[in-house]
């Protein structure tokens, strides 16, 4: 069986040339994302423009998301070797973006003084040191260290998100946003997302004309507010770094698997972040605790697990993307297909009765049905936006998806989707058409044999606003 969840894996020093990033799409890599925390716009269009080209030559699709850094503060440089801030230890904080050190650490935020408090715990790099504001005067504050750590480069300092007083996104975040929707990035990702007006703020074309706009959920507000920014969404990234450090960590487990559910419920994507395979950064393989939660993230309901620092800072960015790929497989053949079908029969998409989305909504609930009772193993679905494909996908059928549109946005958007190979189809036209046209297509590209019995879903022409046929046909 081939891996239905899809492996994110971010783009950085340890693996932005030409020759790594080919060895990472053969080794699995279905969408780069690249950070915009380090480094210029200019550097990261050209990662975008290389891994355009890598995936060319390689013939295949691979999605590109740019993670915006929003309201992400961080501390002055503590140098590459990294200076130990002991447990018990009382340290001064000024606004800077220098360099820290054992006794003074510089934090990158204008509004520090104004907005942290006595008493606030601002933690240092994902769940590294703890500090507790002791004190405050004009220009600085003094805070206990209460878990020591060591910490290098300039790691992000994670401020309470009801405390933070800049809005995401940020100004910065708007200059990246024209500069990557003009080169046609395929996925937006926004951090720091507390309610669906965030979303909304970013101001793209809906997708497909525009990319899939991804919350990123890591503060308090978001998880209150989940219903809310699902809908206004096009996918969803359970943020765990940041989500670790704004709620206790026994929630952390409970909220991932929450999240998850309520994306699929709604047809979204969902990426599970952070810290997967981290001890991968330096050693050759992964402890027996990171594979496991690996392999809960899929059983979650996962559609993409991502790796981070893995693969961007990491010693060996290709073992680390075929060990993700290893253990996604072997979950995903474990995976009850069945069971999860029949509950998520039981949650509607949508309420409604009369809009396009409850035709859709029906009819994947169908072609799942079908599929699973006649036995069929493949499910052609010509998509528009990838709407459908995605309702598919929700279902996590037995079935290999075959994602098809006319789009190459939509095309492109749909490397993130669980389970599907996006194929890029030429002609629109009426059903028939478009029908021979998809059965033609997946023949050749060796995804379906000839003679076997496939499902095609499809809309009863090109300008059908929903997919309202369910063909179950022999490849020619
Ligand atoms: C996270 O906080 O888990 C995350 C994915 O965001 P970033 O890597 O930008 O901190």
């Amino acid at each position: 069986m081939h891996r239905r969840t899809k492996i994110v894996a971010t783009i950085g020093p340890a693996s932005e040339d030409a020759e790594t990033l080919r060895a990472l799409i053969r080794a699995g890599m279905d969408v780069a994302r690249l950070g915009l925390a380090h480094g210029t716009i200019e550097e990261a269009l050209e990662r975008l423009h290389r891994i355009r080209r890598v995936a060319a030559e390689e013939g295949r699709r691979v999605g590109v998301l740019v993670d915006l850094p929003g309201p992400k503060v961080r501390s002055g440089s503590f140098g590459e070797t990294g200076v130990d801030v002991p447990t018990g230890a009382t340290v001064e904080l000024r606004v800077g973006d220098t360099s820290s050190d054992g006794s003074v650490i510089e934090v990158d935020y204008a509004f520090l003084m104004r907005d942290i408090q006595v008493g606030d715990r601002l933690t240092i790099g994902d769940g590294g040191a703890i500090l507790e504001v002791s004190d405050k005067s004009d220009d600085k504050m003094l805070a206990t260290v209460v878990h020591g750590s060591l910490l290098r480069g300039r790691p992000g300092v994670h401020v309470p998100s009801d405390r933070l007083s800049i809005s995401t996104p940020t100004p910065e975040d708007f200059e990246a946003i024209d500069a990557f929707v003009e080169a046609g990035v395929d996925m937006i990702a926004v951090s720091f997302v507390r309610s669906a007006h965030d979303i909304r703020r970013v101001g793209t074309e809906p997708h497909p004309r525009g990319p899939l706009v991804i919350a990123k959920i890591e503060t308090r507000a978001a998880v209150e507010n989940l219903p809310g920014i699902i809908e206004a969404a096009g996918a969803i990234m359970v943020a765990r770094g940041d989500l670790g450090n704004e709620c206790s960590l026994e929630d952390l487990p409970h909220l991932q698997k929450q999240i998850i559910r309520d994306c699929i419920a709604g047809g979204r994507p969902v990426i599970t972040a952070t810290q997967m395979l981290e001890s991968m950064i330096t050693a050759p393989a992964p402890t027996r605790a990171e594979a496991g939660d690996v392999a809960n993230a899929v059983f979650d309901g996962s559609s993409a697990v991502m790796l981070s620092g893995e693969t961007a800072v990491g010693d060996d960015p290709v073992n680390v993307v075929r060990t993700m790929s290893r253990i996604a497989r072997r979950a995903d053949e474990e995976m009850d297909y069945e069971a999860w079908a029949r509950r998520l029969a039981e949650i509607r998409m949508t309420d409604s009765t009369i809009d396009a989305a409850s035709v859709t909504d029906a009819m994947t609930m169908a072609t799942w049905r079908a599929t699973y009772e006649l036995g069929i193993d493949h499910i052609l679905c010509i998509s528009g936006s990838g709407f459908t494909v995605r309702s598919m996908a929700r279902f996590r059928p037995n079935a290999t998806i075959i994602g098809f549109s006319t789009n190459e946005a939509t095309v492109q958007q749909l490397t993130l989707s669980w389970g599907t190979t996006p194929m890029l189809m030429k002609k629109g036209g009426s059903n028939e058409e478009m029908v021979a046209e998809a059965l033609r297509l997946a023949r050749d590209a060796g995804h379906v044999g000839s003679g076997d019995r496939v499902a095609v879903l499809a809309g009863s022409d090109s300008r059908s606003r929903s997919t309202n046929v369910l063909r179950i046909e022999q490849v020619p």
